[in-house]
């Protein structure tokens, strides 16, 4: 693992991983065009299981994992705890080591141009009360306690001196003030927002600076900051940057109150007293299984169950929409319920997705597991859509034949595919693979006969190659999981496309057993016999390269439920999935 505390450095290092590992993955794989893929977790250190979860994640789906640390002082008030925020670098270290970080990015305020030099031993604690918050609030007497946790001489910025309500002699110039990335403001008036002014555009800031050194594929926040995953999301759409955000969900300690740097501030009795908002969170969500909808009445649930525990001090109850963070009066489909209050002098926040969406059904495993045989059918049962989405690469295969476009002129092809929209109807067919009743159509054409022609169908695996096209294309699948009720299969649908599926299955079946299947196959279709054994290497070779292929390799999500099919028929495959789905 490497420790980088300057911009120069840590580019100096991307540079040579991305001139040099083509070559090194060519050379492994074979592949001509192997993806560099980095993952970026920002964090501000003080690392728990919530960041361990996200470097996790980071470390399954990228081949380089970057963990940012820096307490970014763009993000803090005058009054809130910038100076008392905990440093542990060596920990962080260690912890990041274990988790098989590569490279560690810990600047100075003065490197990410933030900041002045300011040494560990001249720094005092602040003057003013300041507030720990997570998003903000009251600082305390163990500030100076705090401070003993800053083991290493670490550069400082003073953050107050971004905040023109605090009058600051030192304050420097406006000209030396950084540029500043400003989110949309319906995003920041609410929620935390409403407290914290500016903190939303310090974030912004930072994250566009940190996206901007490591130009990662992927970079990883948690729901447990779900206004800032929101923000980051639409900042990303809205600048066009190249990279993918992914969530991942909030880590909870067992009693349900979700990991933060900050609970280390709270005495046992606050921390057992901060369970409450858990609690209230969880209240609502159950009566909105039940069918409640309105914003008010799960709003007073978490009120009244907060209002137990005479400590807390409430900021603010709200239920809004999870991406456009509009106040919501009812649930259509998703609301997030957010909730931020102090105990003692220690501000916490903590949220629930609720969603009413039908259930998105994933099924993952290696070829010839039978998937979309058992995908089709589980739809029909369920009366749900299956989402065919080799039909959706057919379409697009034949609207890039019709328009006379060569098939590997990718970028004419990348206009297309950004421009089409591909729609599916109808239901599955039980019988045959082929013989369906979805329809497809592609720019409002109907294409359900065009896309199976041989023309098509000897093109289509090239189109699908294209890094472009997949995006695209899971970009359309995605439009669709809005609403769930879909039945979709693939290799990487539980922990890419649909990371939030209800139900995520993986099925396979050994060598063996799908080598007889295969052998069966072929000698339904009136095909030459090929021998068990040279079945057995294809398929072999074929798995090896699907879970090391780069673009969306096969993996098993981990909530994923493995179904070993072997000594199982499709029909009790299909009964066993169907059940889970009742459940
Ligand atoms: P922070 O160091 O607090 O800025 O957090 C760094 C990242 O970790 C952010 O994307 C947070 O949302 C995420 N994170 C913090 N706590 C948790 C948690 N309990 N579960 C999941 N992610 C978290």
């Amino acid at each position: 693992m490497r420790l980088f505390k300057t911009v120069a450095g840590l580019r100096c290092y991307l540079n040579r991983y991305r001139s040099g590992q083509p070559l090194f993955d060519r050379f492994m794989t074979g592949e001509s065009l192997p993806e560099v893929s980095i993952g970026l977790v920002p964090t501000m250190g003080s690392l728990h299981a919530g960041h361990l979860s996200l470097i996790q994640k980071a470390r399954q789906e990228n081949k380089l994992v970057v963990v940012s640390i820096f307490v970014n002082p763009l993000q803090f008030g005058p009054t809130e705890d910038f100076q008392q925020y905990p440093r542990m670098l060596e920990q962080d270290q260690a912890l990041c080591e274990q988790a098989g970080v590569d490279v560690i990015f810990a600047p100075s305020v003065e490197e990410m141009g933030v900041g002045r030099q300011q040494s560990a031993a001249s720094r005092q604690p602040s003057a003013v009360s300041s507030q720990k918050a997570e998003g903000g609030s009251q600082k305390t007497e163990d500030g100076s306690q705090m401070l003993e946790l800053e083991a290493q001489t670490i550069s400082f910025g003073d953050a107050s001196r971004f905040w023109n309500t605090q009058a600051d002699t030192k304050s420097p110039s406006a000209q030396s003030s950084p540029t500043q990335v400003i989110p949309p403001e319906p995003m920041t008036s609410v929620l935390c927002g409403r407290s914290r002014s500016g903190h939303f555009q310090g974030v912004a800031t930072i994250v566009t600076k940190l996206l901007s050194i490591v130009q990662p594929q992927r970079a990883y926040f948690g729901q447990k900051d779900a206004q800032q995953l929101a923000i980051i999301q639409r900042l990303v759409e809205d600048l066009n940057l190249p990279v993918a955000i992914v969530g991942c969900p909030i880590v909870r300690e067992p009693s349900g109150l979700a990991y933060s740097s900050r609970n280390q501030y709270l005495t046992p009795e606050q921390r057992a007293q901060a369970i409450v908002l858990y609690r209230g969170l969880s209240q609502a969500a159950q009566v909105f299984r039940a069918g409640e909808r309105s914003a008010d009445v799960l709003i007073n649930m978490v009120k009244t169950e907060l209002q137990s525990v005479s400590t807390i001090d409430p900021e603010y109850i709200e239920l809004v929409h999870p991406s456009t963070l509009e106040p919501l009066e009812m649930i259509e489909e998703t609301g997030l319920l957010a909730i931020a209050g102090r105990i003692g002098s220690t501000r916490l926040i903590d949220n629930i997705l609720l969603s009413s969406r039908k259930p998105i059904v994933a099924i993952d495993g290696p070829a010839g597991a039978g998937k979309s045989t058992v995908a089709r059918q589980v739809a029909q049962v369920l009366d749900l859509l299956y989402l065919d989405t080799g039909a959706m690469y057919r379409a697009l295969t034949w609207l890039v034949l019709q328009s006379g476009l060569a098939v590997d002129d990718e970028p004419s092809i990348a206009e297309l595919v950004s421009q089409c929209e591909i729609e599916l109807s109808g239901q599955p067919t039980l019988m045959e693979k082929q013989a369906t009743s979805i329809s497809v159509s592609i720019n409002g054409q109907d294409v359900t006969q065009e896309i199976r022609s041989l023309e098509v169908t000897s093109n289509v695996s090239a189109i699908a190659a294209q890094p472009i096209v997949r995006k695209e294309l899971v970009r359309q699948q995605r439009r669709y999981g809005k609403n769930g009720g879909i039945v979709i299969d693939g290799r990487d649908i539980g922990t890419y496309v649909f990371p939030d599926a209800e139900l995520k299955l993986f099925l396979t079946a050994s060598v063996q057993e799908r080598a007889r299947r295969r052998q069966q196959d072929l000698k339904n279709q009136g095909k030459d016999e090929i021998s068990l054994d040279e079945l057995e290497q294809s398929i072999y070779d074929r798995d090896l390269k699907d879970s090391t292929r780069a673009l969306a390799p096969l993996r098993q999500a981990e909530d994923a439920i493995e179904i070993q099919t072997d000594n199982l028929s499709i029909v009790e495959v299909v009964d066993w999935i169907v059940r889970l789905y009742r459940e």
